[in-house]
């Protein structure tokens, strides 16, 4: 028989020798995941149990990330499902929701590009009652988008489409326009950790310098905003001043928000 306790240091140290990031805290994490507990005890582990988690320590030795391994994730409080062909929701990202509860109420429409899980547009609406649209291109990652729209009950649109395609809601416009495009540079791309290289390319890749998309979406929604209202883009630590240039060019006023690591990472972009 094996207690949790024990169980929890073995995998802890197993996670620590494959240079886990936090082996600490995955290991606290896969113990909870399978115990239902929310703390760590001494209590004997089933058989069942036990072989469960034999099975995702060996799953995540390989590199995945442990939030495919689970197939879902906390973002903002929520749950969100995920796995291979989405990207995984990130705690800097909750950014974008503080900016749309700072903006909205109610009677206010955003929308959201890049929507990927759609960890954005789905926290957002709960948080502030305003109707959100998603965009989302990809087959597996709009599948997602869909579970979790359902999941957290949200009052939220799936649209399957181009996010450079401004023309997707004819001349409907918006008080909000959030985007997490992909913004890593062709040498952030040779470089990925081995977590990272589990996650699609199409949610990573932003080109060579990793600014292709914003150079696309900005001026392609420009015309979607209310007079007021803005364009918040989250980007990469070293983007800020090229994405607000990019912002300037296509008529917003920008400013840089700082994420809790001190690190550029989104830029609001007020018309
Ligand atoms: N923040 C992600 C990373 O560091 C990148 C996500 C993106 O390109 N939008 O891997």
């Amino acid at each position: 028989m094996v207690n949790a306790a024990e169980k929890y240091r073995e995998i802890r140290k197993a996670l620590a020798e494959a240079r886990a990031f936090d082996a600490e805290f995955e290991a606290r994490e896969i113990i909870k995941e399978y115990t239902g507990e929310l703390h760590v005890s001494s209590a004997e582990l089933t058989p069942g149990a036990v072989s469960v988690i034999d099975e995702v320590v060996k799953r995540r030795m390989t590199g995945e990330p442990l939030q495919y391994i689970f197939g879902k994730w906390e973002f903002y409080g929520y749950t969100f499902y995920v796995g291979k062909g989405v990207l995984i929701p990130r705690p800097e990202t909750e950014l974008l929701v503080d900016i749309a509860a700072e903006r909205l109420n109610k009677d206010s429409v955003m929308l959201d590009l890049f929507s990927g899980t759609g960890c954005v547009p789905i926290s957002a609406s709960i948080k502030t009652g305003a109707k959100c649209y998603a965009v989302e291109l990809y087959d597996e990652a709009f599948s997602y988008l869909e579970r979790n729209i359902t999941l957290n009950r949200a009052d939220v649109t799936a649209v399957k489409g181009d996010a450079y395609d401004g023309t997707l809601f004819g001349d409907m416009k918006f008080d909000l326009i959030t985007a997490n495009p992909p913004y890593l540079t062709g040498d952030e791309m040779r470089h990925l950790m081995r977590e990272v290289s589990f996650e699609p390319e199409t949610a990573l890749f932003g080109g060579t310098d990793g600014l292709d998309p914003y150079r696309a979406f900005i001026p392609a929604w420009y015309p979607r905003i209310k007079p007021g209202g803005a364009i918040a883009a989250e980007t990469g630590e070293t983007q800020g001043e090229a994405v607000s240039e990019i912002m300037r060019a296509a008529g917003l006023t920008p400013q840089i928000i700082k994420d809790y690591s001190g690190l550029d990472r989104v830029v609001l972009g007020i018309r």
